[in-house]
């Protein structure tokens, strides 16, 4: 089935429901965003371009992304959002290894795009979604929802490349309706008179939820600012019902950080879902406390979007279970529509307790990297999608991850996993973020070191960062060396760059 499906079907049968907000302001209802979308699609293909065809959209968060992400599938093409937060470097590099014939752009990075385009000849057009050509475009003659191949290419999912070039992950009409079904079994439930507020990039994390909520009928919600303004979604709260949004841990973090939070009103805040990166077991216990229980959590990667495990509301629920903080330390269990397993170096299943390589199998997983045969082929080795993840089941089959295997820490021989100290320091109020990492050393391979930044106006001594350490772990986890900065660096999805922190260390930016 073409995923465009979804729009058709809440366009016929809750045509009246609301779709768009801009804000407070209501733009549209279903009805009119299945026309609008039928239109678009029909003018994608006058303009001549036929099935499997990639076009890039690079803008911010706006309504027309619901409406491009739809017409282009209902035209039988291929998505390519981009993160508007990209060097215009990382753009070409995007248009040009897509190999993307269009591009539509919001209005303030349309003189970066152009720029970039004149030297790229497959882009054959840059269109400003606020302008007179893009109003056209909704205006013509509507389309029929093309027929496709399940395991056509609806998105190319460029990876956030935290460790490299960004891959771009493709992912099917099929992919994109298992992990919209599996939020619903998985996640949680969405009512029509619900909405999401996209706070997070649409071209990642906001986007993928784009697609259960338009199966739904609920309502999307533009945030005026574009992003994540803890103020604005406060507002946001107020004004709308049955909110949900998705948010890194980070804007989590960053969310309950704010002086409003505390007299907020919540009863209109249904979920919020977080993932992305490791939420700390400190932090989730402190946004429970907030929010209460309207968390949900999920593991996922641009090669599973959304799908390998999940944390629901009911395990949030489940205090009185005796397992309940190493539940809310964990992933979660893994989602229906995969298989999720544990294995060694050698691929072979691991028992419970013992840390391995998480492999997933299942229709959400992509189909390989677009013109990558060579990355395809080693991460989906024997038909196992191997995430780069380390964690460890435990009896009940909650998922905990450790690591991306590339930050684990390798010293004498021994492996640490960065998460445990992290866990263990982050313990101390004081401390605002922490990130822990291996130090080349010439005896042992590597050391423990930590990066810290503490909250605005706080102190902290390094003995006492040491002294929480040996109450906590055993003494060769310890850091040797504690590096105070005033904040992370985090790519432009929120997530640490640890490959950053390596390199200050190795070009000396940074004093212990
Ligand atoms: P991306 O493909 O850019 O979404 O990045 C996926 C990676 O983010 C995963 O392979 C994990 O390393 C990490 N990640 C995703 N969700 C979580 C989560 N809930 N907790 C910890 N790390 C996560």
């Amino acid at each position: 089935m073409n995923i465009a499906q979804l729009v058709v079907r809440a366009g016929r049968s809750y045509a009246s429901q609301p779709a768009l907000f801009q804000g407070d302001r209501l733009l549209c209802n279903y009805g009119k965003l299945a026309t609008c979308v039928a239109r678009l699609a029909g003018g994608l293909r006058a303009r001549g371009l036929t099935a499997g065809e990639r076009v890039a959209l690079i803008m911010k968060n706006c309504p027309q992304y619901v409406e491009l992400l739809f017409a282009c599938w209902h035209a039988g093409l291929v998505v390519v959002p981009v993160n508007a937060k990209l060097h215009p470097k990382e753009f070409r590099y995007v248009l040009e290894h897509s190999g993307a014939r269009g591009c539509f752009v919001t209005t303030e990075l349309a003189e970066a795009v152009e720029g970039i385009s004149g030297e790229l000849p497959d882009v054959a057009w840059v269109e400003d979604v606020s302008g007179e050509a893009y109003r056209r475009l909704t205006e013509a003659e509507p389309a029929e929802a093309a027929a496709v191949n399940p395991t056509d290419t609806a998105w190319l999912f460029y990876t956030s490349g935290t460790t490299g070039r960004p891959k771009g992950a493709m992912l099917s009409h099929r992919n994109l309706l298992t992990m919209s079904m599996s939020y619903f079994i998985d996640v949680d439930s969405i009512a029509p008179s619900d909405c999401i507020v996209h706070a997070a990039p649409m071209s990642h994390g906001s986007g993928l939820y784009v697609l259960p909520h338009v199966a739904a009928a609920a309502a999307h919600v533009l945030p005026d600012s574009g992003g994540f303004e803890p103020e604005e979604i406060l507002a946001l709260i107020r004004n709308h019902s049955g909110v949900s949004f998705f948010a890194a841990p980070t804007m989590v973090t960053r969310l309950m950080a704010h002086p409003q939070v505390a007299s907020a009103d919540m009863t209109n805040l249904k979920t919020i879902i977080y993932g992305g990166g490791p939420m700390y077991l400190e932090d989730c216990k402190r946004a429970i406390a907030v929010f209460g229980n309207r968390l949900a959590q999920i593991y996922g990667q641009g090669e599973s979007p959304m799908t390998i495990t999940a944390l629901g509301k009911h395990h949030f629920a489940n205090s009185r279970h005796p397992r309940y903080n190493g539940r809310l330390g964990s992933v979660g269990v893994p989602h229906t529509a995969v298989e999720v397993v544990v294995v060694d170096q050698d691929g072979r299943s691991l028992p419970a307790g013992v840390t391995g390589e998480v492999l997933v199998r299942g229709d959400s997983v992509m189909s390989g990297y677009w013109r990558d045969p060579e990355a395809s082929a080693e991460t989906l080795k024997g038909g196992w999608l191997h995430s780069g993840d380390m964690a460890s089941f435990d009896e009940d089959g909650f998922l905990t991850l450790k690591d991306r295997s590339k930050d684990v820490i390798i010293s004498g021989g021994t492996n640490i996993y960065p998460r445990e100290v992290e866990e263990v320091l982050l313990t101390d109020p004081r401390l605002f973020e922490v990130a822990v990492i291996g130090r080349k050393h010439a005896d042992w391979g590597e050391e423990v070191v930590a990066f810290v930044v503490t909250k605005p106006g706080r102190q902290i001594e390094r003995a006492e960062l040491d002294a929480l350490c040996l109450e906590h772990i055993a003494r060769f986890k310890r850091p040797k060396d504690y590096y105070f900065i005033d904040a992370l660096p985090k790519n432009n999805y929120g997530k640490v760059l640890k490959i950053e922190l390596r390199r200050m260390l190795a070009d000396n930016e940074v004093a212990s």
